[in-house]
């Protein structure tokens, strides 16, 4: 079964307001087996409604309106569904009682527009709404000889959650032919989308029944496989078979497969081995050891570190020599191994970092683009430095960076 979605709201079509309601209904959808097909955001203008609801109804088995059940002027859903559907609304004298009680309770009085939150469409069940005024209604039926069904919610978030997990779900599990879905999530660290997709779309196109998302983001992409069947067994086994298979081919550029991110593999490896780890920062500003402290446990191998911007604190800090600052400049080879070496020392742990570059969008030259970050890694064995020049604005090339750090330190420990 398919399902599209429609949020109403003239506010929802300004820069101001998202639409968030869908993420929910979609995730909450697809658990049940529904594909949501098609989303669409209406303004509230009952013409423009009334021609969503008409195409809504000749493509999709489920239709879900949300917003505009309110009291005012604006609040349109309930009559332009009425008129797509063909059909009448009658005023339920028992809604009409509760919203007076419930306004009573308050010691409020009931101002009159709220009498239409009580209008229901002929066939509709009300579905009562214990947060709000507004009813959530139910109508399930024949539209041009196909059975549909169409769900109107409130816009509130809270509301329509609390009404669609209470109200909602189990009717829908009742008409909806049982399905399992099965995801798993690989992350892969500091490779191009383009060429991760190149290596792996030949095994992905290979399981048409596990649809693949990548999100590809700063020195990480994420792969979405998910694939359903009316077998649990077979759906975790199609996607654990592909898994597998594009472990296989990426080797260790994948960092988990079962969601975890990049700092929580380097926080696992660091406890494993018992190591420590003190950062000297530079271009970052301190998001390596925001980064790293963002795990809870953090306290058990991140020691501390410095945020070294001016020449003078890489030395006070990290025991730069002025001299090769001097020399190399710094934003170097040099100075990156020598703010790990002398972080290293200083802070008495197994792993030093250090980190300097261009995060721009000034300071770059000729010579040292912006973009162009070092990164080094002291350990007892010996220092490794990686040069990168990143593409993209100054979040983005920060982000970078320490993203190149933790893999750094990931696959040192590997
Ligand atoms: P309404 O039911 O149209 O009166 O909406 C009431 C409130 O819910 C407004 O503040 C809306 O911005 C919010 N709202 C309505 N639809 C959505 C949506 N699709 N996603 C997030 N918030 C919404
Ligand atoms: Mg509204």
């Amino acid at each position: 079964m398919n399902a599209e979605i429609i949020a109403i709201g003239s506010e929802l079509l300004t820069p101001f307001r998202q639409d968030t309601n869908s993420l929910y209904l979609t995730e909450k959808l697809n658990q049940l087996g529904v594909d949501v097909i098609f989303k669409t955001i209406v303004g509230d203008s009952r013409a423009h409604l009334t021609a969503a609801a008409h195409q809504a109804l000749s493509r999709t088995d489920i239709v879900i309106f949300m917003g505009g059940l309110g009291p005012t002027e604006d609040d349109l859903t309930r009559e332009a569904v009425a008129d797509a559907l063909g059909l009448g609304m009658h005023r339920d004298a028992e809604l009409v009682a509760s919203l007076e009680r419930r306004f009573a309770a308050r010691n409020m009085k009931m101002s009159p527009n709220n009498h239409k939150q009580a209008d229901v469409i002929t066939g509709a069940v009300v579905l009562p709404n214990a947060n709000g005024t507004a009813p959530g209604q139910w109508i399930s039926g024949k539209y041009e000889d196909r059975e549909k069904i169409i769900l109107l919610l409130p816009g509130p978030p809270h509301e329509l959650k609390a009404l669609f997990d209470q109200q909602c779900v189990e009717r829908l599990r009742a008409k909806v032919p049982p399905l399992f879905i099965a995801t798993r999530e690989l992350k892969i660290a500091m490779m191009g989308e383009s060429l991760c997709d190149a290596r792996i779309a030949p095994i992905y196109k290979r399981y048409a029944d596990v649809q693949t998302t990548i999100l590809a983001g700063a020195g990480e992409i994420q792969l979405h496989l998910k694939t359903r069947s009316d077998s649990l067994e077979h759906a975790q086994q199609r996607v654990d078979d592909l898994v597998e298979k594009l472990e296989e081919e990426l080797g260790d550029f994948v960092v988990s497969d079962n969601g975890d991110s990049l700092e929580q593999i380097v926080s696992y490896y660091l406890q494993m081995r018992n190591a420590t780890v003190a950062v000297a920062e530079s271009c970052t500003g301190g998001l390596l050891a925001e980064r790293l402290t963002h795990i809870s446990g953090s306290s058990r191998y991140f020691l501390g570190g410095a945020v070294v911007y001016s020449n003078q604190l890489k030395t006070a800090f990290a025991d730069v020599p002025p001299a090769m600052i001097k020399r190399h400049g710094a934003v170097s080879r040099e100075v990156a191994v020598a703010l790990a070496e002398g972080i290293r020392k200083r802070c008495g742990t197994t792993f030093g970092i250090g980190i300097t570059g261009v995060a721009g969008p000034t300071g770059g030259t000729a010579e040292k683009p912006v973009g162009l970050v070092f990164h080094a890694l002291a350990s007892e064995d010996g220092t490794e430095v990686v040069e990168k020049n990143f593409p993209g604005d100054r979040k983005r090339i920060r982000w970078f960076a320490t993203q190149q750090a933790l893999d750094m330190v990931r696959r040192k420990l590997k």
